[in-house]
């Protein structure tokens, strides 16, 4: 008798050609198209209709077991396979259909959840100005618009047409308005010489576009409501933290924000812990407590908090991966346990010489941004370029009760103040309470961990740059300051990491 596991494609799929001549699985039920390669259409067709084993998979389309094992994991991970992963997913359309309606209304009538952990990061504007010499300023709403085209102010006096007040932006081939840039200093147009805002000075602080007075606010929706947290790039972020009001005297002021069409991240719902493994939303929740409360007491321990996380989810998610397996041929790759060496030893976590050419792309570009005047962008390219240097040269922290002594050919390791720890913490803090669930878990949560890496290199590159070996709050306000505002820069690190080992290998039930 033949004991083993047949595959089935998951009902009311067909597998077609589409229009442009590709393969795809159209799937009426998830209300989708999914693009196939030739060799998981001819695999996914060779299943249709029947229930097969592997070995007749195998045989059938000459695969040997670790490639027919990667291509079955892969196709489960769409939910192309019948299954209890596949059901999960469909019992969770309705959340996804009813969140997608949710999402049509104003966010500022939901409830507002504020920042967690034991000394939440927080912010009160100290005026510093960087924020308002940034390559975008914007988006603009159209209320932004009509409102600051009808003031009288310095820069509306100084040019004659509205028009010049204003510069559309092409992101991603989409069109944005944003303040426009004066021509000499690089600024924002309404920015003076001490840089302050001329809107703010003549008009007040309500007459700003909405993403001026948004900064460094960062709005999440779920169906739970409006997460608040920060994009820590304020380039006073250490007395902008002191300076802070609690967050719950801020809700009147975040309410309105919402009502004026403040932007804000819609979460992916449903969930995934990772690819392919589905998560009721009220399941996040729970897991999100438990992170929070293996947070230490010591900003210092940041590593040991990140690296239990890691351990915490890498396990959750492989119990969820293999309850959910249609098949033993049909596994999840764990990758997260990987990570948690490279918060020991972080000059190992890219390849060297890919992030040698990936840094000088950025001081090539650091260069051009220079040449144009966008001195702001340039300092931070830079700063970007000389930190992942710092930090596959080995310039590092000591992590408190730990063995320090630098490997052969790595510098000694350098002290940082309790507040510059804190500050690191922060990252973990902001970053753990909703972004990690953007994507997916596990992607989240190897990008905070390169964030963290960065950030610390960085600082410490600052520090030594000051001739100084204790990292100090000067420092880390700044990598905070360059790391969040370089996101694309740090998504490209994430195809640069050393050899993490055969992906197939990986696989685990
Ligand atoms: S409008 Fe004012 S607050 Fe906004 S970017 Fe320009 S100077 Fe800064």
């Amino acid at each position: 008798m033949n004991l083993a596991t047949l595959y089935r494609l998951r009902d009311g799929l067909a597998v077609t050609r589409s229009p442009g001549g590709f393969w795809q699985v159209e799937d009426e039920e998830l209300r989708r198209a999914v693009r196939l390669g030739d060799a998981d259409a001819a695999l996914l067709q060779a299943i249709d209709g029947h229930s097969v084993t592997a070995g007749d998979l195998g045989a059938r389309l000459g695969l040997d077991d670790a490639e027919l094992r990667r291509r079955l994991s892969a196709l489960a991970r769409l939910y192309v396979l019948d299954g209890d992963r596949a059901r999960r997913r469909l019992d969770l359309q309705d959340a996804r259909l009813d969140f997608a309606d949710q999402c049509k209304t104003s966010a500022h009538k939901e409830a507002l959840e504020w920042p967690l952990g034991r000394d939440p990061p927080q912010h009160g504007c100290v005026a510093t100005g960087t924020c308002c010499t940034v390559t975008f300023l914007g988006p603009l709403t159209h209320a932004d618009r009509v409102r600051v085209e009808g003031l009288v102010f310095r820069a509306r006096r100084a040019v004659d047409d509205a028009e010049q007040l204003f510069e559309d932006v092409d992101l991603d081939g989409k069109h944005y308005l944003g303040m426009a840039h004066d021509a000499g200093s690089g600024r924002c147009v309404a920015q003076r010489e001490d840089l302050l805002c001329d809107i703010h000075a003549e008009h007040g602080l309500e007459s700003k576009p909405v993403a001026c007075r948004q900064f460094p606010l960062r709005f999440y929706r779920s169906p739970k409501g409006v997460h608040v947290s920060l994009l820590l790039a304020c380039d006073g972020y250490h007395r902008s933290r002191i300076a802070a009001e609690p967050w719950m005297s801020r809700e009147t002021e975040i309410r309105q924000l919402l009502h004026e069409g403040a932007s804000w991240v819609r979460m992916a719902v449903p969930l995934e812990w990772s690819a392919g493994v589905p998560v009721p939303v009220e399941a996040w929740w729970p897991v999100r407590a438990e992170l929070f409360a293996l947070e230490p007491e010591d900003a210092a321990q940041v590593h040991g908090w990140l690296a239990a996380v890691l351990g915490v989810c890498e396990d959750r998610i492989a119990r969820d991966a293999a309850a959910l397996a249609e098949g033993p041929e049909v596994a999840w790759p764990r990758t997260l346990g990987r990570w948690i060496p490279a918060l020991a030893r972080p000059w190992t976590l890219y390849d060297a010489d890919e992030a040698e050419a990936h840094a000088g792309s950025i001081a090539v570009r650091a260069g051009d941004l220079r040449r144009r005047k966008m001195k702001a962008d340039a300092d931070r390219l830079t700063e970007i370029a000389a930190g992942l240097r710092a930090q596959c040269e080995g310039l590092r922290l000591a992590r408190p009760g730990q063995d320090n002594e630098p490997p052969g050919g790595l510098p000694p390791p350098l002290q940082a103040t309790p507040a510059a720890w804190r500050h690191l913490a922060d990252i973990v803090a902001n970053d753990l309470q909703v972004q990690v669930v953007l994507g997916h878990l596990d992607a989240g949560l190897m990008a905070l961990v390169r964030r963290l890496l960065l950030a610390e290199a960085l600082a410490c590159w600052s520090a030594r740059k000051r001739g100084s070996a204790l990292v100090e709050t000067t420092d880390t306000t700044r990598a905070l300051h360059a790391v969040y505002r370089s996101e694309p820069d740090l998504g490209k690190l994430g195809q640069i990491l050393a050899n993490q080992g055969n992906p197939a290998a990986a696989l685990s039930a």
